[in-house]
């Protein structure tokens, strides 16, 4: 029979919740993770892993199976504004490009190695707080059925109507910024060196280009909608079009091959800053709080959540934190681990995607070329 209270329920398995399941379980907690879709599925992503992840990845033993996915490197930074490419210039560290698809599913697997419970496809519907101990709802197979923990980690990504059900301020706000990616395939591009991030922008959008493998590029873009309701294929079309030093990356059919290829995307994607832990629930990875795209630090930072979250709990053994100041640790170090690189981050977006301050900043990325990727790269290890 299936085990139905635990040590800690994670909803959510992607980076965040997966990487948590990993330390937690290898820590000795009873850990259930559920996962509402099968996997391998796809998500919205830039699909640029930054070297913050292959610190855990490393620690945690994964490296060389991470490495067995055939991960594309990528060493190198191109900037476009519009029709002018600015800057080409190494990026100093190796990146890389994947699927993920394919990371995901090596971090869930490796949750369930460690000894995790992972519930797939399990949706969590309810959570309710009963004398301090959180009963879960959760469908799978057409069924209901409820399991409990006092401790619940929330890993469901950057909006949800889970965020609704506990009463988080932001689910009213409307951000208008809106994140499309399309996997295209190789065949429909030119002009792109795979080892190579080009970083395009434009009125209202940036846009993010780089080889996931041999056969893919991964095209993903985040667009200030304001009163726009033009379609997002349309978007990337009408981007393309408009920039000529950008079209030299595509064929000339892009036009109609981009009607038939798959859409993943996010609407109203909120940068703002949420409630980190209320009642013992603690929230990591983007239901934390989501980073500009641009720093193509998403996916490291949820991983690094999950590592402190686990951390604290793990150091904890012997003189158990009372769930308050569990709470307390967990903001502090939180904000000392990601507070600055996150505005940093969300303060280079705000420019690029307002078109007369980013006119008048590019200059001085001209002047000084690598200003920009110096910038990007305290967007990581500012902290
Ligand atoms: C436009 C854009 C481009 C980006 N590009 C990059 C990039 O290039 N590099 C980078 O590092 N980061 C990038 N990011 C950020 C990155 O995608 C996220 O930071 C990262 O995915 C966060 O991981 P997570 O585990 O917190 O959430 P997610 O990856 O969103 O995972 C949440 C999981 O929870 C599951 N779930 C949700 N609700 C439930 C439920 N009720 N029950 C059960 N399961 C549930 C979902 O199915 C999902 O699998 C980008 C973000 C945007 C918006």
């Amino acid at each position: 029979m299936q085990k139905s209270v635990f040590d800690i329920i994670i909803i959510g398995g992607g980076p965040a919740g997966s990487t948590a399941a990993i330390y937690l379980s290898l820590a000795g907690f009873s850990t259930a993770l559920f996962e509402m879709k099968s996997f391998p599925r796809e998500t919205l992503c830039g699909e640029f892993l930054s070297p913050e992840m292959i610190n855990i990845l490393c620690e945690l033993g994964i490296m060389e199976k991470f490495l067995q996915l055939n991960p594309n490197p990528i060493n190198f930074f191109s900037f476009y504004n519009n029709d002018e490419r600015y800057l080409k210039v190494p990026l100093g560290f190796t990146a890389y490009g994947l699927k993920r698809g394919d990371f995901d599913l090596l971090l869930l697997n490796e949750a369930k190695r460690a000894g995790a419970s992972v519930f797939q496809p399990a949706k969590v519907v309810s959570i309710k707080n009963e004398s301090g101990i959180y009963s879960i709802t959760y469908t799978s197979g057409g069924e209901e059925h409820s399991t409990h923990a006092p401790i619940i980690l929330a890993a469901y990504g950057k909006q949800n109507y889970l965020d609704r059900i506990l009463g988080r301020g932001f689910t009213q706000v409307k951000s208008k910024l809106n994140g499309i990616k399309f996997h295209i395939p190789n065949s429909l591009v030119k002009n792109i060196n795979e080892h190579t991030i080009y970083l395009c922008s434009g009125d209202n959008i940036y846009c993010g280009i780089n080889a996931v493998n041999e056969e893919t590029i991964t095209v993903c873009f985040l667009e200030n909608r304001l009163n726009d309701n033009t379609p997002p294929r349309t978007k990337l079309k009408q981007f393309i079009k408009q920039n000529e030093s950008i079209s030299e990356f595509f064929i000339n059919e892009i036009d109609y091959e981009l009607e038939r290829l798959p859409i993943y995307g996010c609407g109203n994607i909120y940068f703002g800053n949420k409630i980190l832990a209320q009642d013992g629930i603690f929230f990591i990875g983007d239901a934390a709080h989501v980073i500009a795209p641009l720093a193509g630090d998403g996916i490291a930072m949820a991983m690094q959540t999950a590592k402190l979250i686990s951390e604290i709990f793990s150091g904890s053994g012997k003189n158990p934190l009372s769930r308050n100041q569990t709470e307390k640790v967990f903001i502090r170090e939180w904000n000392k681990l990601f507070r600055k690189r996150i505005s940093l981050a969300l303060l280079i977006q705000k420019i690029m995607l307002n078109n007369k301050l980013r006119k008048l900043s590019y200059p001085a990325i001209k002047l000084f070329p690598s200003a920009l990727i110096n910038l990007i790269r305290f967007t990581r290890n500012a902290a």
